[in-house]
């Protein structure tokens, strides 16, 4: 990590574009808006302050998705960016998929956590029969957090969590704090607007936002959704 970062100024001017931007935002469409500037500005970020030597140390690639089988922690704006990402950039037969996944997954994860998920092997419901992440532009901040030096380790890693073990993964430490950060940033603007900035699990939220869209208008009006 560049020692020259400064991460603290970072969230805090994470926050103050948060605030900017979803102080006046209305619907799903304004959330996704938001959400994907501030995505934007973190992949800026990463691109310009990632130290290039760790970066050709990365090995997740398109089609790998091992890690994508455990709970995913998302602020409300995150999910209701993923629902219009669905409804505005997706063909019906693939978002048909999704949603046939989403049913299905939510009540088999709704009490699960992570270790129990893993053992279970209740994969995302957004990732493809390929292993690659149907909704990349948009995935959550977590996602974004994640990076793997070597896939083995991933695989080797699930594998053992599935029996209760820990192993080590070595990731890169500066992408995962700078989306952290980003995470805490946009908690801290939702916070400092008076709205719910609880994190719920990804599929728990996108589900129930799908099912019950008038909770996304009375979110933006401070009330907090009942999420699982
Ligand atoms: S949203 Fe995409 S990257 Fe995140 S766990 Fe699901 S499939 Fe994987």
């Amino acid at each position: 990590m560049s020692d020259a970062f400064d991460l603290k100024g970072y969230e805090q001017s994470i926050e103050r574009r948060a605030r900017d931007l979803l102080s006046g935002a209305k619907n799903f469409k304004d959330c996704w808006h938001s959400v994907s500037q501030l995505y934007g500005l973190a992949e800026d970020t990463l691109a310009r302050h990632m130290d290039p030597v760790e970066q050709k140390h990365i090995a997740c690639t398109a089609g790998c998705g091992t890690c994508c089988a455990v709970n995913v922690a998302v602020l409300l704006p995150e999910a209701a960016a993923i629902i219009t990402h669905l409804k505005e950039s997706m063909g019906e037969e693939e978002v048909a998929k999704i949603i046939a996944r989403l049913e299905s997954l939510y009540p088999r994860i709704l009490w699960l956590d992570d270790d129990d998920r893993v053992l279970l092997r209740q994969s995302c419901a957004f990732l493809t029969d390929q292993g690659a992440c149907a909704i990349y532009p948009v995935r959550p901040l977590i996602c974004r957090s994640i990076t793997s030096a070597n896939a083995e380790d991933c695989r080797e890693a699930i594998a053992f969590k599935a029996l209760g073990e820990e192993r080590t993964v070595l990731i890169n430490l500066f992408q995962k704090t700078l989306m952290d950060a980003t995470f805490r940033g946009l908690g801290a603007a939702l916070a400092g607007l008076n709205l719910d900035s609880r994190s719920v699990k990804l599929t728990v939220a996108v589900w129930t936002l799908l099912q019950e869209p008038e909770r996304m208008a009375a979110f933006l009006q401070g009330e907090p959704i009942p999420c699982g």
